[in-house]
């Protein structure tokens, strides 16, 4: 945890930064995309020149293996760098757009506009990442930034704040650390944009704060993201996905598949496949998974306590603990745990696990699977493993989520052309590349009238037999 320090203290002097950056997002206004590019430049070389203290600060809160921090922390983000220096001169360029008739003589443009100063609050379950990658669409966009990152993540935290002050200067972009008072004081001013990631309750506190101002949000939240593994999945293909995808950063990670709904007639195979790769990724020498360098850990004893009693609940109330289940306080290790026989009222059939513990649950028709979803607040991302094309179509067009994977989990996190984000309880508004831009831009829309008379002079009063005949056809022909 970080030192408490008050909010009157000194070094939060939200609103004299506050209006530094407003002054900043003035001179923004039109920045130029050399002046842009040059900033995104000099993070991304910050990053690479710091790698190592990246990987160091994410072993110190919750031991993330180095290969994990490159894959997970550190390569989304230069690549989301790289994505937008690529593309950023088209993404700025005012956009001309069609004329429909009634409006002929005129012509009409879409500026983008930077929206203003911008607060981003962070998570800590990939600190760097999510801290950093919404601030290169605010760069990108033209917003100067106030950051509060994550209590929970505090070699993390401390390290975003050395960086931003080797990059930026505070009127372009400051970090304010500390507790949950920071963010709560940060949120009594008139921001131009928030973009909060974090849990669906503050979520809620965030966009409560935010309509004092009719300031804009962006929500990425979380929720319970569904695995379906349908009777034609590849059951050995889908185990080792799904393994990956939901151990890797220990299971927190909020696009990790939270549960498995599978074919009943391949319950008993894909448990067996997935304690395989189980023992191939993190303990092929039978030694415990707690020796192996690839596994982290969890973030807290908070969130240890939250996983245990989970664990607990689960199998109190009948679950069968198929895999895992050993756990230590002392070094917040939680084994990767399988769970079958799954009852509704079980937590973990409840609430967001955002940890190493994966309930399978059964079905035999996939409507049942879809109106259980349907059933459940809108989840960030639904996985769809197997063949029947008639199937994964049903399961897309008919249930409502974040985003949709056929036959993988979590890589859509990566793809700079699909835009990124929940909807409704998990999220509103999207991230990543030219979406990311859009989040902190403002569409103008600009119009260009010709001097003199034109056709809309024609329908001005007194209204004349002729002005009514024009304006009735409008309504008819247009
Ligand atoms: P959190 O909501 O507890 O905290 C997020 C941030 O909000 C932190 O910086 C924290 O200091 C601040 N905060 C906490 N309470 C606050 C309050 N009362 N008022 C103002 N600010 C407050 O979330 P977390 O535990 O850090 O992260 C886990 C959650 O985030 C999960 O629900 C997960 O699914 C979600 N998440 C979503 C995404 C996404 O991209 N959609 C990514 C990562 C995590």
């Amino acid at each position: 945890m970080l030192e408490i320090i008050s909010t009157e203290s000194p070094k939060f002097d939200f609103s004299t930064i506050f209006s530094k950056q407003q002054k900043t997002s003035l001179r923004w206004r039109s920045s130029t995309l050399e002046e842009r590019s040059a900033r995104l430049i000099k993070l991304r070389n910050w990053i690479k020149e710091n790698q190592d203290q990246i990987r160091q600060a994410l072993w110190e809160d919750f031991k993330k293996p180095a290969s994990e921090v490159d894959l997970s922390e550190i390569f989304p983000v230069t690549s989301e760098i790289n994505h937008t220096l690529k593309n950023l001169k088209s993404w700025m360029k005012p956009q001309g757009i069609s004329t429909p008739l009634s409006m002929i003589g005129t012509s009409g443009k879409i500026y983008f506009e930077p929206k203003g100063t911008a607060l981003i609050i962070s998570p800590w379950n990939f600190p760097f990442n999510l801290t950093v990658g919404p601030l290169v669409s605010a760069i990108a966009a033209g917003c100067p930034a106030m950051i509060k990152p994550s209590e929970f993540s505090p070699s993390t935290s401390t390290l975003i704040e050395k960086m931003v002050k080797a990059v930026f200067p505070p009127e372009e972009v400051s970090v304010f650390l500390g507790e949950v008072e920071v963010s709560q004081e940060l949120l009594k001013l008139p921001f131009d944009h928030i973009f909060f990631t974090g849990s669906p309750a503050v979520g809620k506190i965030v966009m409560k704060a935010a309509a004092e101002h009719l300031t804009s949000i962006t929500l990425e939240l979380g929720g319970k993201s569904p695995a379906i593994i349908d009777e034609s999945a590849d059951l050995n293909d889908a185990a080792g996905k799904l393994i990956w995808g939901k151990f890797v950063n220990c299971g927190q990670t909020c696009i990790a598949p939270d549960y498995i709904l599978v074919h009943e007639s391949q319950k008993d195979r894909l448990i067996m496949e997935l304690k395989g790769f189980l023992q191939k990724f993190y303990d092929s020498g039978f030694k415990g998974i707690e020796k192996s360098p690839d596994y982290a850990r969890i973030i807290g004893p908070r969130h240890f306590n939250r996983l245990s009693g989970y664990l607990e609940d689960a199998v109190s109330k009948g679950a069968t603990l198929e895999f895992g289940g050993k756990t230590e306080k002392s070094t917040c290790y939680f084994e990767p745990t399988l769970l079958s026989n799954i009852a509704k009222e079980m937590d973990v059939f409840q609430e967001e696990i955002f940890g190493p513990i994966l309930p399978i649950l059964t079905f035999s028709k996939i409507d049942d699977v879809i109106a259980l979803i349907n059933s459940k607040p809108k989840p960030l991302a639904l996985y769809y493993f197997g063949s029947d094309t008639r199937n994964s179509k049903k399961v897309i067009e008919e249930t409502s989520s974040g985003n949709v994977v056929i036959n993988d989990c979590i890589i859509h996190f990566l793809h700079n052309n699909l835009p990124f984000g929940g909807v409704n309880n998990s999220g509103m508004g999207k991230a990543h590349g030219h979406a990311g831009f859009l989040a902190f831009s403002h569409e103008k829309g600009v119009l260009k009238q010709r001097v003199g008379i034109n056709n809309v002079t024609l329908l001005r009063p007194p209204y004349g037999i002729k002005a009514k005949k024009i304006i009735q056809s409008l309504i008819k022909w247009f």
